[in-house]
């Protein structure tokens, strides 16, 4: 085994023995009272797992995007809100990583990153805006003389907000920018005030703990990632967004199915012999799931391909369309399977309280629809559709 593929083994290990370990005995419980999964955040700390992208010359484990994906698999096939946690920090880490420019300021972020093992989270969205991650409202200030600036952003969803020690950012360039003229600021949480603009109860993915919140900062100006935010959105932040979410979503499906699968077998004990409609209904759902799983791990497999060898192609059109399509496709079929798993399961798998209980499966996935609302991705591919020469 290559140094690359033992790291790279250890990182989906690690990720897996604290999923079925840490987090599924308590992912009901996350789920019920809306609270942070800190358990399995504080076993991820302590395998080393938030700085698993960081390079190993920046002290990280160098592990790839492919490792990182498995790790969000295993998390959310036990508990979607832990492995939607993992996936998020994941996307800002690889944002930084793979835009911070030689020698900038991000390298001793990133070094400290891997020493205290800090968790980032995202603030893209925004009050006025949307989900349309591509304009922003608020904008950087002119700096002042000693280089320092500020912005306030009204976000309406900051996942664990509460619980992040940084925060990545997306604003305009400057006062007098375009909308569409942005910036990604890294700041500490001792850099901002952040004011709790009421409370997280939602549906699904609750364990996030996404309260909106009016940010506000002040950093030296060398906190901005020095590459245009179009740029790292292209490259990075929405095909990896789109890749890592789609893992979690996927491995809450897969734990849907699985649990239905326990539910015929048990059945099949109990009468054996006997026809079992439900049988029938398992193994259509499995060709469901099975769509799904080469979606995802194809998507996978061709961002990690492009990034390695063909980074400018991440940024044209018909690229654009594939991982937008990724995103639409796999938050569409997470929430059928989960919902055929219901069927399967019958009453028992409604219940909240029994191990064939996929409620929390349902509700969790139904939120990947809404993180960038996929009638918005669609109205963006429609537009590309329309002048891309190749798809
Ligand atoms: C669990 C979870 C965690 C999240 N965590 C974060 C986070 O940490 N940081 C962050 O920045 N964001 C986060 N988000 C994303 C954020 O909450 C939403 O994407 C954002 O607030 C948009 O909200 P919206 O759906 O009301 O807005 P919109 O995107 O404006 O959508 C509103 C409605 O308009 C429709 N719509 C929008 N555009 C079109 C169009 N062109 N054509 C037709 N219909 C359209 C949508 O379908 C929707 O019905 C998270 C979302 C979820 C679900």
């Amino acid at each position: 085994m290559t140094i690359t593929a033992e790291v790279d083994a250890a990182v989906v290990g690690s990720a897996r023995r604290i999923a079925d370990e840490v987090a599924a005995p308590v992912a009901e419980e996350v789920d019920r009272e809306a609270r942070f999964p800190a358990e399995a955040v504080a076993a991820l700390r302590e395998e080393r797992a938030l700085s698993a992208l960081v390079p190993v010359e920046l002290g990280g484990a160098g592990a790839s995007l492919d490792a990182v994906a498995g790790a969000c698999f295993e998390l959310g096939r036990r508990c979607g809100a832990s492995g939607m946690v993992f996936a998020m920090h994941q996307i800002q880490v690889a944002c930084m990583v793979n835009h911070r420019g030689e020698g900038s300021w991000f390298d001793d972020y990133l070094r400290e990153v891997v020493a205290e093992q800090r968790l980032i989270a995202s603030i893209t969205s925004e009050v006025g805006t949307g989900g349309d991650m591509g304009k922003s409202i608020a904008a950087v200030s002119e700096p002042d003389a000693a280089g320092t600036a500020s912005f306030e952003k009204q976000a309406p969803t900051v996942s664990y907000g509460p619980h992040a020690d940084a925060f990545l950012t997306t604003v305009r360039r400057a006062p007098d920018a375009e909308p569409g003229d942005q910036v990604a600021v890294l700041t500490r949480r001792e850099q901002m005030e952040m004011d709790q603009q009421g409370t997280w109860d939602p549906l699904g993915m609750r364990g996030t703990c996404s309260p909106g919140f009016v940010a506000k900062a002040t950093f030296p100006v060398e906190q901005i990632v020095p590459e245009r935010f179009s740029t790292i959105s292209a490259e990075t932040m929405t095909p990896v967004s789109h890749v890592l979410w789609s893992q979690v979503w996927l491995g809450i499906a897969t734990d849907a199915f699985d649990r239905a699968r326990a539910f015929v077998k048990a059945a099949a004990k109990r009468k054996p012999g006997e026809p079992l409609p439900a049988a029938i209904r398992l193994s259509e759902l499995m060709s469901q799931l099975s769509l799904l799983r080469a979606e995802v791990g194809l998507a996978l497999r061709e961002y990690c391909e492009l990034h390695a060898n063909d980074r400018a192609r991440l940024s044209e059109m018909a690229t654009i369309l594939r991982f937008n399509n990724l995103k639409i496709a796999a938050s569409e079929q997470a929430p059928t399977v989960c919902q055929e798993a219901l069927g399967v399961c019958g009453i028992v798998g409604y219940k909240n309280d029994t191990p064939f209980s996929v409620g929390r499966h349902l509700r969790d996935s139904m939120s990947a629809r809404l993180m960038v609302a996929n009638e918005r991705i669609h109205a963006t591919d429609a537009s590309l559709l329309l002048i891309a020469k190749e798809v």
